[in-house]
């Protein structure tokens, strides 16, 4: 059954929401030091919401310092895991029973479409937390094959204190992907969220101390990129950063961690995805409905949109008549309204990026197929747009576009298809679509990416690590065990056991 509620519902919980506006440190929402504010703007109204905290270094440095007796305390780093288990699942039971709320408070402040947020954002997020929270006490330490003279332990340590830098796109999700790894494994956290979507992450805080989390565990710290990412990114006390964004910001975060104390960096950047259509791609209606989906969703604001469409010659006019026929699924609207598929572009300065991007495929001789224009009127929406005819040098072959394009690259052999999939700075996600295996295991190989998914778009899911090659990524992933490596230390204990004195000082 599905747990959509009808337009009218969402925009009565609109109207009844508060939204939590200042910064969550020590399990209270505190001013800002700076005594300043930062609008939080309704993308598809453009109306203001609420005037969110800024904050500063100072609230940085003060939320380190509240962070690390939290974490010097053991209240949580030194808890039984069960312990820590039991507190997130409780969060767990909270998102699901605020879960309307939530969806609502996403979509008015990220612009996108209520069905997502409900179905995918708020559900998700749950099920990472659970994921993780349940894995806390079904991990065991290491023992070395060592002789009867030594014990040799290999044993997981919590880093500290953790900053968790986040996009806009992805809100709820992308906290849920941090801050469940690094709570389950014992950290103490500082959340900096996107300055444009900050509410749903102060409301989870704040979900997560009536859960039981100590205060000084989890700290929501709001503002702008320079103001708070930065001081984050260079705090002597700050032992790791895991960031999503830009890969322009990303590798920042590896100059503020070279020229302070060389605290761990996790990056996950952008991606000019491609999804790989060969020439015995069979099912080409599904082809279609996983390529402009994987290009649509949330307007295609997604680090692994598969914006590049690379199709082989032999199967490009059937495959074009079956995108259009999806593309009629797709509409534009309300974000409220469960009956859109696409919402609100996230802020002004996207907006203005995308269309000029759209301009530039039409200059540098791209065909447009469908769309190509914003829509008029109130609010920051673009209809889906599709380009025939790019060539891999075309701007937007490159570069990303983070927004509701895709462009169609023909080419005449398979190997070409590879070869110009690879031919990017990027290294995210790739999608692969052939009715042969033996194909299907080659070419998967062959694609410079940290997913690639067959026969689909997919990003695997919470048991499968996320990251990106080249560009896309650095120092470790997201998702699945392995995301725990990004949280921990490896400490090595070795002990003497021998009875020979002489071995004694050893
Ligand atoms: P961004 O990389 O600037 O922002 C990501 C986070 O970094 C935000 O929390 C931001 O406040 C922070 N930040 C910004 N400048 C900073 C600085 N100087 N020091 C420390 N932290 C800083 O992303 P954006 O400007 O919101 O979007 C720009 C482009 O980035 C988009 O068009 C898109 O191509 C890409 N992007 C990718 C993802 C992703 O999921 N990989 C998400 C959002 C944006
Ligand atoms: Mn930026």
């Amino acid at each position: 059954m599905s747990d959509l509620l009808t337009y009218d519902e969402y925009k009565a919980i609109a109207a009844g929401l508060t939204f939590p506006v200042n910064a969550f440190i020590h399990g209270k929402f505190q001013s800002p030091r700076s005594g300043q504010t930062l609008e939080t703007i309704n993308p598809a109204t453009g109306e203001i919401l609420a005037q969110i905290a800024a904050c500063n270094s100072e609230d940085v440095d003060f939320a380190v310092r509240k962070a690390r007796e939290a974490f010097d305390s053991g209240v949580w780093s030194k808890a039984a895991p069960a312990a820590r288990k039991e507190v997130l699942i409780k969060l767990v039971k909270l998102i699901n029973r605020h879960r309307h709320e939530l969806a609502v408070l996403e979509s008015l402040e990220s612009g996108k479409p209520i069905s997502e947020c409900q179905l995918t954002d708020v559900p998700e997020t749950a099920s990472c937390i659970a994921w993780h929270a349940e894995a806390t006490d079904k991990l065991y330490d290491q023992m070395a094959p060592a002789s009867d003279d030594a014990v040799g332990m290999i044993v997981r340590e919590p880093l500290g204190v953790v900053g968790c830098v986040l996009p806009w796109n992805f809100p709820l999700m992308m906290v849920a992907w941090k801050i469940g790894p690094a709570l389950a494994t014992g950290n103490s956290v500082i959340v900096k969220p996107a300055e444009q979507t900050s509410m749903t992450t102060l409301r989870l805080a704040e979900l997560a101390l009536e859960a039981g989390v100590p205060a000084g565990v989890l700290n929501v710290l709001p503002g702008l990129g320079p103001d708070v990412g930065e001081p984050l990114g260079r705090h002597e006390g700050v032992e790791a950063i895991s960031f999503t964004g830009s890969t322009e910001i990303g590798r920042r975060f590896l100059e503020f961690s070279a020229q302070s104390n060389l605290k761990k960096i996790v990056l996950e950047c952008g991606g000019k995805n491609p999804a790989v259509v060969l020439s015995d791609a069979d099912n080409l209606d599904s082809v279609a409905r996983h390529a402009v989906f994987s290009a649509l969703w949330n307007m295609g604001q997604n680090c692994t949109a598969n914006s590049r469409l690379i199709v082989h010659e032999k199967v490009k006019d059937t495959l074009l008549t079956c995108i259009e026929q999806q593309l009629t699924n797709w509409k534009t609207g309300d974000p409220l309204d469960p009956t859109n598929q696409l919402g609100a572009i996230i802020s002004r300065e996207q907006y203005d990026k995308i269309l000029g991007y759209i301009a530039t495929g039409k200059k540098e001789g791209g065909e447009i197929l469908c769309g190509g224009k914003a829509r008029k009127g109130k609010g920051l929406f673009i209809e889906p747009t599709v380009f025939d005819k790019i060539t891999p040098d075309m701007t937007i072959a490159k570069e990303e576009i983070f927004g509701p394009v895709l462009a169609i690259m023909s080419v005449a052999s398979d190997a070409e298809a590879i070869q110009v999939a690879n031919d990017t700075c990027y290294g995210l996600q790739a999608s692969l679509y052939t009715a042969n295996v033996r194909k299907a295991h080659r070419y998967a190989r062959a694609l410079q990416a940290g997913t690639v998914s067959v026969n689909c778009y997919g990003e695997g899911d919470i048991t499968t690590p996320f990251g990106g090659y080249k560009l896309s990524g650095f120092g470790g992933r997201d998702n699945s065990l392995m995301a725990h490596d990004q949280y921990t230390e490896t400490k090595t204990i070795w002990i003497d056991t021998s009875d020979d004195p002489i071995d004694d000082t050893v």
